[in-house]
This record gives structure tokens, C-alpha cells and sequence, in this order.
């Protein structure tokens, strides 16, 4: 059999069990036909072959990116951004935001994203007042980065029916001053609830899923685990399916079962409609059922057993109840559900922890894979219960490089044990990367980068013990994001057979500097046989 594609004479890093390095690989049809050296693979073409010269350059797995938010990194794309690089003010964001709403017909919602009170001059929230000089026409909301905290003006407010004699919900916060007035800041479910209202309508939602999958596939992934996003779940998964369907979505989704207004109800949706994880195919399959149990931890809203080094009356926000929190996964799990959760805090993944093994108590299975999402503080002792338990973990390394210096502060020494990525290698923890993207961004070598060095933005050592090698770093973003699927038979590494999901890089990631990986590009990227992603820089593609 001959191959449609060869990529020879670079740095083919298979991420086999043995863990080899080869010069070349063969492609034919959807599937990886071969890797070997340049002889063994040219052995393999004929004269409708197309050659690819890597020089030199590292050929990987596509990267699987086992936790982000495909429908919120694409409608951020759609509203005003906060990180843009011209702004430095709230002056610059109220600019942005007066703009779109003159372009946005009265009553429709202007919305900003990526919001860091910290990284703009005045160092605070904008206030509701300021919103209602952009526009009083239209609803406004300023959502934080973290996505659990937002600040609306006074027309988002009143359609969401929020006013000063409304009460917290459960687990949230309406903000209000020293007159009882609301100030417009909406944290934990307050700011989920408001969602209700300013949802995305479908074209809106199709629009953005194709942008942002656009973006991954450029960033060198393949396959995205989803872990929701605003609004209605049902409907955003069909919309999802559409847009796979009809090639507009060209990552391969794996999508949790989990929104950040209504996880309950999703779950209940879909149990009730008896479709559980792994219905699907290679393309768009059901993932495990999702709860939130805790904040931000930069909000900071994780829920910690300690009290936060920055405030020590602080503990954080609990979403849930031990028994809420087993019922309703213990029900899925029951049904035949993967399970996971969004857990930050160690108070928070000692509930996770216990979850499970009340679940597997009551029903034991063999091969769960149950996850958790995060794991932020891992402390020594609930990691050897994950062991125990044969949990997957799903933590977020650009997390230290981005957040690092905001975890010193609020956290201490515990970031020792933040994302602690060479314990789990170290103890068998499968652990499986993820960019939580748009919280960060969704590039895997800022990932990889951050793994590797365990140094901030800044330049701090947060956690340097925690360090792993490059390797190790890429066999977490690509084989262990595919365990974290049950896919690591069909993809995650470069072996025969496999999909021929993969990515060119466009140097030698194993010769580079480990302090400029994040300044790595990616050259090309294929998915399921197909080029869909070539950087036009680059010359020999
Ligand atoms: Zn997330």
C-alpha cells in the first residue's frame, strides 16, 4: 500500500509506549500508515505521492485539549474583548463598548469578555453607572475572564429582572452599595443566572463555533473536549452537531454533559433521554456529565480548607451540598455517565473525591475514568486518594504562567501543589492537559511552556518542584487527552492505524530554548488525513 502523504527528515515524535523518535511518517487515506526512518517511509511512496520536507522541524500528535469552552471562545469573538491590545483603561473599553452598541439595533445585548480589573489602569470594576453613559438602549454586560463574575448596566438588569430588594441566589452574589443599590457586579450563579436572559440566538451560536474551531485548528489542536458554556445545553449541542455535520466545526468534540447557567437540568435532559457518554462517533461524541462545585481561582472564589493568604476570613463559594452533589452524579453514574467536575479548591476536590467513591461504592465499574476538571490544589493526601480511586485529572498548566504571581498572593505555599503535573507522572496519575481557554489562551505550547518551567509571567518560581520534561508535557496535551475520551486506541500518538491527526511545529521542539517554547508556532496542522491549517510563512510546506 503506498501513501498519499509522507512528512520525512524531522523530529516524528510518536508518543508510542516506548516513546520514540523517528524521522518520518506515512499517511494514507484518514489513518497514520507508517513512522520509521526517511528510507522506510520513502519506501512507501510512489509518483502521486506528496512529500513534505520537515527539516528538521517536529512533526506531533494533533493536540487534544481535554477542557475548553468552545461556544464561549467563539461568541467572545463576536462581542467587544477586554485583552485586546489597545486597551489599557476602562475609558478604552467604554469606547469599544459605544461602538457596538451604535452598530447593534436598541434592546439587542452588547457584550465585552475577558475582563481583568487588575490589568487595566484603574484597577477596579466599572460601575453600572458607567455602563448606563455607553447606552441605556441596550442591555450591557462586562464579563470577568474567570467567567463567574460579571458587571451588567441598568437595562441588563431589569430584563433579568435583578433589582435592589433582590435576594442572593444560592451560591451568588448581587452586589450592592452602602444605600442598598445595585452596583451592576454579579458574581458565581448571580452572574450564571444572568445568562437566562442574554443568551445567544443559534445563527449567533453557529457564527462563533465555526470561528473559534477555526482558531484551535490553528493552534495546531485536533480534538477539543467541551466543557460547556452558557444557555440552554440540549440546544447547544445540537447546534454543535449541525456545525460538525456540515464542516463547519473541523476539531473533533468530545462534549461534556455541563453549562455554566443550568448543569443540573442538562444532566437530567439527557439522562431522561437515555443517552449517555460515548454515543457518538470519531467526530462528535457525548462526554462525561459536568457539575460546577466551586469558583474562580482568580476570582478568587475557589472553595479552600485553609482560608486564603490574601484574606483569612475566606473560604471560597461551594455550589453544592455533599448529598445534592451525590445524587445528581450518582444518578449518572448509575446510567452508565462518566463523570466530572469543575473543582478548584481542595475543599472542592475532596467533595469530588468523595462523590465518586460514594458512586462506586453503591455501583462499582471498572474502567470510569471519572474525571476532575482542574484540580487546583492538589494537596499530597487527596492525590493519593485520585490514585486510589482511579481518577483522571484534567489540570490547566498555562494557568502558573498566566495566574502565577495572583496565586502567590492568594494561595502561598499552596501553589506547590497547584496543577501538579510531575506528582501525578510521578504517582500514575493519568492527567490530561487543558487550556480552560478562553480563560487563558488556547495555545498548547503557552501550556507546554508553563509545564515545563513552572515560572509566572513575571518571572516567579511558582511550584518549580513540579516541573516536567518536554515529553512528558506532550504526551499529557495529546495520548492522555484521548485516554481522557476512551479514544487512546484510534488516536493521541503517531502509531499505525491511528487517525492521522497531527501537527507540525516549525522548529525542533525537543532542541529549543525550554524558556521560548511558548514562542513556537505551528506550521500545519491535519486532521483525519486532511491539511486543514498551513502557516503560508513557512517556506517548505
Ligand atoms: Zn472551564
Amino acid at each position: 500500500m503506498k501513501a498519499d502523504i509522507i512528512l520525512r527528515n524531522g523530529e516524528v515524535i510518536t508518543v508510542d509506549p516506548a516513546n520514540q523518535i523517528h524521522e518520518a511518517v506515512a499517511v494514507k487515506d484518514n489513518k497514520i500508515l507508517a513512522t520509521g526512518t526517511n528510507g522506510e517511509i520513502d519506501d512507501l511512496s510512489d509518483d502521486k505521492t506528496q512529500v513534505i520536507d520537515l527539516k528538521g522541524r517536529s512533526c506531533l500528535p494533533g493536540f487534544v485539549d481535554a477542557h475548553l469552552h468552545l461556544t464561549i471562545y467563539g461568541t467572545n469573538l463576536l462581542g467587544v474583548s477586554c485583552i485586546a491590545p489597545h486597551i489599557h483603561s476602562l475609558q478604552d473599553i467604554f469606547a469599544d463598548l459605544k461602538e457596538k452598541a451604535a452598530a447593534t439595533k436598541k434592546g439587542e445585548w452588547v457584550r465585552a469578555w475577558g475582563f481583568n480589573e487588575h490589568e487595566i489602569e484603574e484597577d477596579r470594576f466599572p460601575t453600572r453607572e458607567e455602563l448606563d453613559l455607553v447606552s441605556t438602549d441596550h442591555p450591557i454586560v462586562i464579563i470577568r475572564g474567570c467567567n463567574h463574575t460579571s458587571i451588567a448596566n441598568s437595562k441588563a438588569l431589569e430584563l433579568a429582572g435583578i433589582h435592589n430588594q433582590s435576594d442572593d441566589p444560592p451560591g451568588g452574589l448581587i452586589e450592592k452599595d452602602g444605600f442598598g443599590r445595585l452596583t451592576g457586579k454579579l458574581i458565581e450563579t448571580a452572574h450564571m443566572n444572568l445568562f437566562k436572559v442574554a443568551a445567544f440566538n443559534k445563527t449567533e451560536l453557529k457564527e462563533a463555533m465555526k470561528l473559534a474551531s477555526d482558531e484551535f485548528v490553528k493552534a495546531g489542536i485536533t480534538s477539543i473536549h467541551d466543557a460547556g458554556g452558557y444557555g440552554s445545553g440540549p440546544e447547544i449541542l445540537s447546534v454543535m452537531e449541525e456545525g460538525i455535520n456540515a464542516g463547519e466545526i473541523k476539531v473533533r468534540v468530545y462534549a461534556m454533559i455541563g453549562s455554566l447557567t443550568d448543569s443540573t437540568s442538562f444532566i437530567r435532559t439527557m439522562v431522561d433521554a437515555g443517552i449517555v457518554t460515548g454515543t457518538g462517533d470519531e467526530r462528535f461524541k457525548i462526554g462525561p456529565a459536568k457539575l460546577f462545585t466551586d469558583g474562580s481561582s482568580t476570582g478568587p472564589t475557589i472553595a479552600t480548607r485553609e482560608p486564603y493568604t490574601s484574606d483569612p476570613e475566606d473560604y471560597g463559594i461551594q455550589y453544592f451540598s455533599q448529598p445534592e452533589l451525590n445524587t445528581i452524579l450518582g444518578e449518572a453514574h448509575d446510567k452508565g455517565y462518566q463523570l466530572t467536575a469543575h473543582a478548584q479548591g481542595d475543599r472542592a476536590i475532596e467533595m469530588v473525591l468523595d462523590c465518586i467513591e460514594h458512586a462506586l461504592a453503591k455501583n462499582p465499574r471498572a474502567n470510569h475514568r471519572h474525571r476532575i476538571e482542574h484540580a487546583g490544589i492538589a494537596s499530597r493526601d487527596l492525590q493519593k486518594r485520585m490514585n486510589e480511586l482511579d481518577v483522571v485529572i484534567v489540570p490547566n498548566p498555562a494557568f502558573m504562567y498566566v495566574n502565577g504571581d495572583a496565586y502567590l498572593k492568594h494561595y502561598g505555599k499552596r501553589v506547590e501543589v497547584m496543577y501538579p503535573a510531575r506528582d501525578y507522572i510521578d504517582a500514575g496519575i493519568p492527567s490530561a492537559f487543558a487550556s480552560d481557554s478562553p480563560v487563558v489562551s488556547c495555545d498548547p505550547l503557552l501550556g507546554i511552556h508553563a509545564a515545563v518551567n513552572r515560572k509566572s509571567r513575571s518571572g516567579q518560581a511558582v511550584g518549580t518542584a513540579q516541573q516536567v520534561e518536554i515529553l512528558e508535557a506532550i504526551r499529557a496535551y495529546t495520548y492522555y487527552g484521548a485516554y481522557a475520551s476512551f479514544d487512546e486506541k484510534v488516536k493521541g500518538s503517531l502509531e499505525a492505524g491511528k487517525f492521522a491527526d497531527l501537527v507540525v511545529l516549525n522548529e525542533s521542539i525537543l532542541s529549543a530554548d525550554k524558556e521560548k517554547i511558548k514562542d513556537i508556532q505551528v506550521d500545519m496542522t491535519m486532521i483525519n488525513g486532511e491539511v486543514l491549517y498551513e502557516n503560508l510563512f513557512a517556506h517548505s510546506l
